[in-house]
C-alpha cells in the first residue's frame, strides 16, 4: 500500500481520537525513526517520554524475545518469575516496599486512587474520600483519572464523573493547605507537570507538600508516569527534592515501548490491598516484566542517568541560545531531558517545520514546545536538533 492509501484506510477505520501527522512510522533504532517513504527523523518525542533507551534497544528486544520463547502466559493465579525479580529491583531502588503491576499510566493512577481510598477506609476515618489534585495536571483518560485531572477540557461531555476530587493551583502551598479538610485522604500531583506545559515547581514545594501531608496524616501520591524512570536524570523525579511519597505511579518509560504500568507504595499503605480488592489480567505478565527488568537494569548499569544529566545540560544551553536569538521565546524550563520552551506564539508551525526538516518534537498547551528525547542521545544529536529548530524558528514571522 502507498502511504496515502494507508493514511486513508487509517482515517476510515480508526476512531478519531488522535490528530495524527500524515506520516506512517515503520522502523526505529536508537534516537532515529523512519517513515514509509524511507525518510529519517531524529525523534525528540520518543512516544512522549516512552522510548527512553532509544528505539528497539537490543537488551530490551533480547529480553522480550527470550521471554516470548519461554513463557507467554497471562495469569495472576500463579507466581511469575520475572515479575518477582522486577518487583524486587523496583523496591531495592525506590522508597517503596510493594508493587502492583498494570498496563498504562491511567490504570496505574486508577490503582493509586483506589489504594488511597481503601487505605483511608481501613486506617483513617471512612469519610475521608477526597483527593486534592492540581489545576493543569494530567492523570489519564479513564473516568476516575479525567476526574482527577485538573483540566476541564478532558472532562467535557463525559459526566457523571466519579466524585471526590478538588483542584488547587500547582506550586501554591497556601491554596493546598486551605483545600484540605477532614474529608481529604490524600494529595495527588506530578513532581513536574508534563502535559500542563513542563512546569517545574519551586525548590521547596514538594518537601512542603510532604510536611503538610504528614501534619494532616494524609497520603502523598506522586504521578511519575511522565517524569519517572530516569527522565529527569534520576530514577525518580522526587529524588531531586529528597522527599518520599506514600504512593507513586509509573508507566511510559518503564517498558521502553512495551505497555507497562505500576503502583508503588509503602508497606503500611499497600496493606490496604488484600486478595480480591484489585486486579488486572494483563498486569505483571511475563513479557512486560522481562521488558521492564531489562529497561531498569540497562538504565542503572549503563550510565543512562548520567548521560541524561550531561546531555540535558548541554541541550538546555542550546535552547537558551535560541531564546537569546528569538524574541518569541519566553522561557526555557525543565529538568534532565524533559525540557519545555514556552513561546509567546503558537508552536504548531514550528513542530510541522521541524518535522519536514527531519526532527520530531511536540507542542503541549498550544505554546510550549516539549522535548523528551531518548536519554541515550549524544551531543551530535543535540547539535543537529538545535540546528533544525533554529532553522524552523527562523521561518516564523
Ligand atoms: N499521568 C501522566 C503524568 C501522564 O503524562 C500520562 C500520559 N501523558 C498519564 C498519566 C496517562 O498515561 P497513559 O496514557 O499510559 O494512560
Amino acid at each position: 500500500m502507498t502511504t496515502e492509501e494507508l493514511i486513508a484506510l487509517s482515517e476510515k477505520t480508526l476512531m478519531g481520537t488522535y490528530r495524527r501527522f500524515p506520516v506512517v512510522l515503520t522502523r526505529g533504532e536508537g534516537v532515529r525513526v523512519w517513515d514509509s517513504n524511507g525518510k529519517e527523523y531524529l525523534d525528540f518525542v520518543a512516544g512522549i517520554a516512552v522510548c527512553s533507551l532509544g528505539h528497539s534497544h537490543p537488551a530490551v528486544v533480547a529480553a522480550i524475545k527470550r521471554q516470548a520463547e519461554t513463557l507467554m502466559h497471562v495469569s495472576n493465579l500463579y507466581h511469575i518469575e520475572p515479575q518477582i525479580h522486577f518487583a524486587s529491583r523496583l523496591v531495592e531502588n525506590s522508597f517503596a516496599d510493594k508493587v502492583f503491576f498494570c498496563n498504562s499510566g491511567a490504570e496505574a493512577n486508577e490503582g493509586a486512587i483506589k489504594l488511597a481510598r481503601r487505605y483511608a477506609f481501613e486506617h483513617m476515618a471512612p469519610e475521608r474520600r477526597e483527593l486534592v489534585t492540581m489545576k493543569d495536571s494530567f492523570h489519564g483518560r479513564t473516568l476516575a483519572t479525567i476526574a482527577a485531572t485538573g483540566q476541564n477540557k478532558f472532562q467535557v461531555g463525559f459526566g457523571p464523573l466519579p466524585e471526590g476530587f478538588k483542584y488547587v493551583p500547582f506550586n501554591d502551598l497556601a491554596a493546598l493547605e486551605d483545600a484540605l479538610t477532614e474529608r481529604t485522604c490524600g494529595v495527588l500531583l506530578e513532581p513536574i507537570q508534563g502535559e500542563g506545559g513542563v512546569r517545574v515547581p519551586d525548590k521547596d514545594y514538594l518537601r512542603q507538600v510532604r510536611e503538610l501531608c504528614d501534619e494532616k496524616g494524609i497520603l502523598m501520591i506522586l504521578d511519575e508516569v511522565q517524569v519517572g524512570m530516569g527522565r529527569t536524570g534520576y530514577l525518580f523525579a522526587h529524588e531531586h527534592d529528597s522527599v518520599k511519597p506514600d504512593i507513586m505511579t509509573l508507566a511510559k518509560a518503564m517498558g521502553n515501548g512495551f505497555p507497562l504500568g505500576a503502583v508503588l507504595a509503602t508497606e503500611k499503605v499497600a496493606s490496604a490491598f488484600v486478595p480480591g480488592t484489585h486486579a488486572s489480567t494483563f498486569g505483571g505478565n511475563p513479557l512486560a516484566m522481562a521488558a521492564g527488568l531489562a529497561v531498569l537494569d540497562t538504565m542503572l548499569r549503563q550510565g543512562v542517568l548520567e548521560n541524561c544529566r550531561r546531555q540535558g545540560a548541554c541541550f538546555r544551553e542550546g535552547l537558551k541560545k535560541l531564546k537569546g536569538k528569538y524574541s518569541f521565546v519566553k522561557e526555557i524550563r525543565g529538568r534532565g531531558l524533559i525540557l519545555g520552551m514556552e513561546l509567546t506564539i503558537q508552536g504548531g508551525d514550528i513542530v510541522r517545520s521541524c518535522m519536514e526538516k527531519g526532527l520530531l518534537i511536540n507542542c503541549t498547551n498550544e505554546n510550549v514546545l516539549r522535548f523528551v528525547p531518548p536519554l541515550i542521545l549524544s551531543e551530535s544529536d543535540i547539535d543537529r536538533a538545535v540546528d533544525i529548530l533554529d532553522r524552523a524558528m527562523g521561518e516564523m514571522p
